[in-house]
């Protein structure tokens, strides 16, 4: 597990755990291997305002197997490591924390989602239970790993991923990460 963490202790009393591809920027179907191509949702960085605002500490947890594939280069992955926080920074927001798995499937590691090792890790340094922390993802392992972790698990459904809506969804459905976190914590 790579894991960054940011400066001090976090100072919230509510976090949010999200995956990042997908989520926070554009998913690929050969993945996000540089900074040419991380394309940020708009939707995500007015969400990362409004949780910084209603003081929501942010975590992210994300499976990054194109790194031990040889796919995304070790430079390449610090540098949009970098401009996920500097950009989030810059947008009126904040991120606590960030945990990636570099691992691939064959490699069996304990860290890779569905598992929840990363989610319990970030709970740990936040000074918080996973079952007050919301896990945003998009895809049927991160719901997985909510379930494991025992966190509330929130999904969404992209414009692009339409074609999943005809199977069996059980978890609260939201197109954009923005209506996500307004229906969490917009009341
Ligand atoms: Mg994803
Ligand atoms: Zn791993």
């Amino acid at each position: 597990m790579l894991a960054w963490l940011g400066s001090a202790k976090p100072q919230y009393d509510r976090f949010i755990l999200l995956d990042r591809d997908g989520v926070i920027n554009v998913n690929r179907p050969d993945y996000v291997k540089s900074l040419a191509e991380l394309h940020f949702y708009e939707d995500a960085l007015e969400a990362f305002r409004f949780l910084e605002k209603n003081r929501v500490g942010v975590m992210i947890v994300s499976n990054q197997s194109g790194i031990n594939r040889g796919l995304i280069a070790r430079d390449d992955f610090l540098q949009m490591h970098e401009e996920v926080i500097a950009r989030v920074e810059q947008c009126g927001g904040r991120i606590q924390g960030a945990f990636y798995c570099p691992h691939r499937p064959d490699e069996k590691c304990r860290c890779r989602k569905p598992s929840p090792d990363m989610l319990f890790a970030a709970c740990r340094f936040a000074g918080t239970g996973p079952g007050r922390t919301f896990f945003v993802g998009d895809s049927p392992s991160d719901m997985e790993a909510a379930a494991n972790a025992g966190c509330p698990g929130v999904r969404l459904l992209r414009v692009a991923s339409k074609e999943t809506l005809s199977l069996p969804i059980s978890e609260p459905l939201f197109p954009t990460l923005l209506q996500a976190v307004l229906s969490i914590y917009g009341k």
